[in-house]
C-alpha cells in the first residue's frame, strides 16, 4: 500500500512526525518513506510493506496528512501502474523533465574517445539546440582485449566539456558500484558543469547487487536498458529492484533482442512494446534505435532502417532516443559502423519531430473518439 502525504506537510513538521509514527505502529507493518522530486514540490510518499490486506483504504486515507492511498498489486509495486493510480510518471532532474508525456533525445558518441572528437560532437549538439547526451566511459565489451572505456580518468574533461556546451544530462553507463562514485567525485571536484544519468546496460541488468547499489543512491536517476535474453517482466522487475532500494527515477529503455528472427538486425527490434511498458508501469520509455539495428543499412526509400526503427518508436509514444553519432566513425573505437554522421543530425531531428507530430496527431484521434455507451 502507498500513502500519499499532503503535499503541505513539510518535513519537519510535528504533524508528518505523527502520521508516521501512526503509520509505524500499525500491527505487522514496516514503513518506508520515499521522497519524490517534481518540478515544483517535493512529494513524499510512504510504503507499507507487511500484511496490509486487512488495512482498508478508508481508513488509512481518513489519518491526517494524508492526501491519498494507492493499493498495489504484486506486481512491480513501486514502479507499476495500479487500479486508481493517478500518481504522476517519470520525474525531473537538472531542469529537464522525463516522463511518459514528453520526448528527450540523447544523441551522442557510444564511447569516450578522442577529447577532440567528444567536442566536435558536444559543438553540433549546441548547434543543433540539444542539450542531453550519451557517451560511454565504462564499456563493456565482448572481447576482453577490445577498448574498455577509458574510465574514471577521462571524466573531468568529459564533464567540463559537456557544461561548456551547455549539456544538462549525460546518459553514462556503470558496471560496477564504484563507478557511480567516480562519476560524482569528478562531478564534485568539476563544480557539477553538468548531470549524469547512470546507464545500466543490457548485460547488467540482472546483476542484482549492481541494481541495489544503484537503487540505493538518490543523486542521480536511471537508465535501465531491457535485457536482451529475459523476458518483458523480468526486466521491469529488475527496474523494480532500483525503486525498491529507494531509485524510483527511472527510464526503461528498449534496445532489441537477442536472435537470429531479427537477421539481418542486430538485434529483433522490440519497439511494439512501447506501449506495454507504459501501461504497465509508470516509467518514461526510452528507444535505442541504433544498439537495436546495429548497422547503417537503407530501405529502397532511400531512409536508413535506423530512421525507420526510431520513428515507430516516436509515433508509438517514446519518450527517450538513445543514438550513436560520431564525428569519425570510421575511426572509432566502439561501435563506428552503427553511428549516424554528424551531417545526419539535422535530418534525424527532423525526422524524429515529424515521428513525434505523428504521435500527438495519433492521441488527438484517440480522444475524439465518443466514448462508450454507460461510460461518462
Ligand atoms: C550502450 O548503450 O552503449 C550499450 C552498450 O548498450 P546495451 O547495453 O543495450 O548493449
Ligand atoms: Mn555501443
Amino acid at each position: 500500500m502507498i500513502v500519499i502525504l499532503e503535499p503541505s506537510l513539510s518535513e519537519e513538521s510535528p504533524e508528518r512526525k505523527q502520521l508516521l509514527d501512526q503509520l509505524a505502529a500499525l500491527p505487522g507493518i514496516e514503513v518506508r518513506v520515499h521522497e519524490v522530486r517534481g518540478a515544483e514540490q517535493v512529494l513524499t510518499e510512504v510504503y507499507l510493506i507487511g500484511h496490509t490486506a486487512h488495512l482498508s483504504l478508508e481508513e488509512v486515507g481518513a489519518f491526517p496528512g494524508v492526501e491519498r492511498v494507492v493499493r498495489v498489486s504484486e506486481e512491480y509495486r513501486i514502479l507499476g501502474r495500479h487500479k486508481d493510480d493517478r500518481r504522476a510518471t517519470g520525474f525531473d532532474y537538472n531542469g529537464v523533465h522525463f516522463g511518459q508525456d514528453n520526448l528527450n533525445l540523447f544523441a551522442g558518441l557510444c564511447a569516450v574517445d578522442t577529447r577532440e572528437n567528444v567536442e566536435t560532437m558536444l559543438k553540433a549538439l549546441k548547434s543543433h539546440g540539444q542539450t542531453c547526451t550519451r557517451m560511454g566511459a565504462y564499456k563493456p565489451r565482448t572481447s576482453p582485449y577490445a577498448f574498455q572505456g577509458h574510465g574514471k580518468e577521462c571524466l573531468p574533461w568529459a564533464f567540463e566539456l559537456a557544461g561548456k556546451y551547455g549539456i544538462r544530462v549525460i546518459a553514462m553507463e556503470v558496471t560496477h558500484e564504484s563507478h557511480v562514485l567516480e562519476i560524482a567525485e569528478a562531478l564534485e571536484t568539476t563544480g557539477r558543469p553538468t548531470g549524469v544519468m547512470i546507464q545500466i546496460g543490457t548485460r547488467n541488468i540482472q546483476n542484482f547487487e549492481l541494481l541495489k547499489s544503484v537503487g540505493r543512491q538518490r543523486e542521480f536517476p536511471v537508465l535501465l536498458k531491457r535485457g536482451f535474453g529475459i523476458t518483458l517482466n523480468e526486466s521491469l522487475n529488475a527496474a523494480e529492484y532500483l525503486a525498491s532500494e529507494g531509485n524510483s527515477e527511472v527510464v526503461l529503455c528498449l534496445r532489441g533482442m537477442k536472435t537470429n528472427m531479427g537477421d539481418p538486425h542486430r538485434n529483433f527490434v522490440d519497439f511494439s512494446h512501447v506501449p506495454v511498458v507504459k501501461r504497465l508501469t509508470r516509467m518514461p520509455v526510452a528507444i535505442d534505435p541504433s544498439h537495436s539495428v546495429g548497422s547503417r543499412e537503407k530501405a529502397p526509400d532511400g531512409i536508413l532502417d535506423l530512421m525507420h526503427v526510431t520513428a515507430q518508436g516516436v509515433a508509438a509514444g517514446a519518450n527517450m532516443v538513445l543514438v550513436d553519432f560520431d564525428p569519425a566513425p570510421a575511426k572509432a573505437l566502439v561501435d563506428g559502423p552503427q553511428a549516424l554522421h554528424l551531417d545526419e543530425l539535422q535530418w534525424f531531428l527532423d525526422d524524429v519531430a515529424l515521428a513525434r507530430e505523428c504521435y500527438e496527431k495519433r492521441l488527438d484521434l484517440a480522444r475524439k473518439r465518443p466514448a462508450p455507451p454507460g461510460v461518462s
